[in-house]
């Protein structure tokens, strides 16, 4: 299992829930890059390359609140009052939902199983006999290991490998030009003008930041649609940028033009896994129906190779832990082997599956998607014995935090739901997200 993050854990659970006599049936290694649990959500302040020349794998930033409220992420098997012992605000900064991840990973007691500060350097797969060779190396020791195993799973992310498009004049552009994967510090943008490139929940969420902390403006410029409804008047939307000119003028498509101090790519991310053969990797974007995964999981080529969160995300951590359980059911022969499917049907499915995620975001229809993505994870939950709480519920929840955000981009956070874990009401904010500063969250 490679990365312990909230998929990788997710898999740790599943197979630590099943009854101890046949626990002990399976060995388990996990690797994590990191010398903690946490993936994505352990905020490192450093960019670029670290100290032993590996790219840094965390996009988080200081300021970041959660776009979704706790109700959306919440596990069924640990509901946050359990883990605080207390009720609290919906929407939370990146530490509360650290600290809750790590006592959903220490209550299931998953630590044995994982290597931690150890990258995985190379997996090789041999089609006869069926096994994986998978080299390590601790990154502390730069010692190396090598293990083989039947099965591989990859939960290392997609948000980690920025995509980074090239626009004309910013070689001689005078301002700061960085990704969101490096972006750390709202503060660093206080009274400039920023352009931010890119339409989706990165460019919304870093623009809303940069403005919280004082920039004067953030102008996002955006290839396929503008987002609406809900901004502040100095947050605007334009179309693609061609290029920015010696005087620092940033030129859009539509003709308009504005001088800028700065520039955030928020372009997302690609699918890289370095350690993977090329033929079992995945060339995708970030679709609701992944290319080249058989049931969103499942590599088609390999599916012994499987790959976790790999999809654009509604509903992000319950579908790790669902996807999770369904793979260690096929493990445990429960559920139907995707090799007893023929390749050619693997990807059938696959690409009727896309057309019906590309009819839909040809429609412009949000919530299609977010039914598309509701069927899916509810038929493999029907079929695993995980948790069985409505994954449409709480899709239906998820509309109602849209519509809540896109009357007002700076006041959501203050909202509140019910956890459909607990049946309870969160609390209302004590401070309003735009005026709250210290990260400090209501708790009763
Ligand atoms: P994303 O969802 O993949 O969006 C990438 C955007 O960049 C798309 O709008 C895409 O436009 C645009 N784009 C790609 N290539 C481009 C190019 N060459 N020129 C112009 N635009 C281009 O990636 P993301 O916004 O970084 O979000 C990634 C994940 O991070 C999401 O799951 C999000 O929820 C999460 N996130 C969470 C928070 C938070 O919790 N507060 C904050 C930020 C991000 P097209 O539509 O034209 O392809
Ligand atoms: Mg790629």
């Amino acid at each position: 299992m490679i990365g312990a993050g909230p998929s990788g854990c997710g898999v740790l659970m599943a197979f630590k829930n099943l009854p101890e006599e046949e626990f002990k049936n399976y060995k388990i290694d996990a690797f994590e890059c990191q010398a903690e649990f946490g993936g994505m959500w352990n905020y490192t302040w450093k960019t670029g390359v670290d100290a032993k020349g590996n790219a840094v794998h965390g996009s988080m930033y200081q300021g970041l609140w959660t776009n979704v409220p706790k109700e959306i992420i919440e596990l069924p098997g640990y509901s946050f009052e359990e883990h605080y012992g207390k009720q609290m605000q919906s929407y939370l900064p990146r530490h509360v939902v650290t600290d809750y991840l790590q006592g959903r990973y220490a209550k299931a007691d998953i630590n044995s199983m994982v290597k931690f500060s150890t990258r995985v350097m190379d997996v090789q797969y041999d089609e006869s006999s069926e096994i994986f060779t998978v080299t390590a190396k601790n990154v502390l020791t730069d010692e190396s290991s090598v293990g083989e195993y039947d099965y591989v799973f990859v939960c290392t992310s997609h948000f980690t490998q920025p995509k980074l498009p090239e626009f004309e004049g910013f070689d001689t552009f005078e301002g700061r030009v960085l990704h969101s994967h490096d972006f750390r510090n709202a503060s660093d943008f206080k009274n400039q003008d920023v352009l931010v490139i890119g339409g989706n929940l990165s460019a919304e969420d870093i623009a809303s930041q940069i403005v919280k902390y004082g920039a004067k403006s953030a102008t996002i410029s955006y290839r396929s649609a503008a987002m609406e409804g809900g901004f502040p008047e100095n947050i605007t939307w334009v179309p693609l940028l061609q290029k920015i000119d010696k005087e620092n003028v940033a030129h859009f498509k539509d003709g308009s033009s504005k001088k800028v101090d700065a520039v955030i790519i928020c372009t997302g991310y690609e699918h890289h896994f370095p350690f993977l053969p090329e033929q079992y990797t995945i060339e995708s974007g970030n679709r609701y129906i992944t290319n080249n995964l058989y049931k969103g999981i499942f590599h088609e080529k390999c599916p012994k190779l499987m790959f976790l969160g790999m999809m654009n995300l509604f509903l992000a951590f319950v579908i790790f832990e669902i996807q999770a359980h369904y793979c260690r059911d096929v493990i445990r022969g429960k559920l139907e082997d995707p090799k007893t499917v023929s390749v050619e049907d693997r990807m059938k499915d696959i690409a009727s599956q896309k057309k019906l995620e590309d009819d839909l975001r040809k429609a412009g229809d949000v919530k299609g998607l977010a039914y598309l993505q509701a069927d899916y994870i509810t038929d493999l939950q029907k079929q695993s014995d995980y948790s069985q709480l409505s994954m449409h519920e709480r899709m239906d929840m998820f509309m109602r935090v849209i519509e809540i955000k896109t009357a007002n981009r700076m006041t959501f956070r203050d909202s509140k739901f019910v956890s459909q874990v607990t049946g309870k009401e969160a609390l209302d904010v004590k401070k309003p997200w735009l005026e709250n500063f210290d990260a400090t969250v209501n708790m009763a």
